[in-house]
């Protein structure tokens, strides 16, 4: 069965595309077959796995000219596939809008070519729109990546009041199956005292893996590189490995 999941957090700079193209190299290290879903115009997630901006298909392609999956997903340097994003993008909405199927585009049209993955993930942008819906409602699971700062829980409980929205409005089964903490610095009060708070009102879904704020993490996207093929050895890389294995413990059963 493949495993689906949406990084979603309509916060921006909070980690969604580092997580993206992160755990989707880890788990492509343990011999899981991934495909990661760049549904972001900003192409981030893109230029991470090494294929320059706007150069290949996206789902706006594959849409509008009604191209096979196979044919537009691309090799990643870190070892998983990837469906580029390109700012055609954008215009994936326009199409959408016009059909009858709004939130549910994506069921509906995306199924061939999918069962063969292990993992597919999707790295939204940051905003609500009507894109990130069609992942959150294909995927059903959500995760969120959240920087544990101030506004971190503020940011979440609307993420969560909006999908329960969205849920009891259109009959959807959308849930937040994963919160993950990024950038945390352990010696920071206010990174522990958000973790904390973090794990006292969404205890079942804070996953026990923390990303630390790691420099390596950080500049392994301009060598359009994952971090372990970037720097094996750094805390970065520890971390995202311990993620998928936490990942496959916890929706592998
Ligand atoms: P957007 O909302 O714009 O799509 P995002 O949520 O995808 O942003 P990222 O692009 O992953 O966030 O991260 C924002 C910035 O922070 C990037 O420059 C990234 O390299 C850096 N960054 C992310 N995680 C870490 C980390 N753990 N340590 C250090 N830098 C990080
Ligand atoms: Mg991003």
């Amino acid at each position: 069965m493949t495993v689906k999941i949406a990084i979603t957090n309509q916060k921006g700079g909070v980690g969604k595309t580092t997580t993206a193209v992160n755990l989707a190299a880890t788990l492509a290290k343990v011999n899981r077959k991934v495909l990661l879903i760049d549904i972001d115009p900003q192409a981030n997630a893109t230029s991470a796995a090494g294929i320059e901006k706007n150069t290949k298909d996206s789902l706006y392609e594959m849409f509008e000219s009604e191209l096979a999956l196979e044919d537009c997903v691309e090799e990643a340097s870190g070892g998983y596939q990837i469906l580029p994003a390109n700012s055609n993008l954008i215009a994936t909405e326009k199409i959408i809008e016009k059909t009858d199927t709004r939130e549910r585009f994506f069921s509906k049209n995306l199924k061939k070519g999918t069962s063969k993955y292990d993992y597919i993930l999707f790295d939204c942008p940051p905003a609500l729109n009507l894109l990130t819906i069609n992942a959150m409602e294909y995927c059903k699971n959500v995760m969120v990546p959240v920087q544990c700062e101030y506004y971190a829980l503020e940011g979440l409980v609307t993420l969560k009041s909006t999908i329960e929205q969205l849920n009891s409005a259109l009959g959807l089964k959308i849930e937040i199956v994963a919160i993950l903490r990024t950038m945390a610095d352990s010696r920071n009060r206010l990174t522990r005292e958000v973790s904390d708070q973090l794990e006292k009102h969404f205890k079942r879904v804070v996953l026990n893996t923390i990303i630390p704020r790691n420099v390596r993490l950080a500049e392994a996207p301009s060598y359009g590189q994952s971090i372990v093929d970037y720097d094996i050895k750094s805390i970065g890389a520890e971390a995202f490995l311990s993620l998928s294995g936490e990942f496959i413990r916890k929706f592998e059963k």
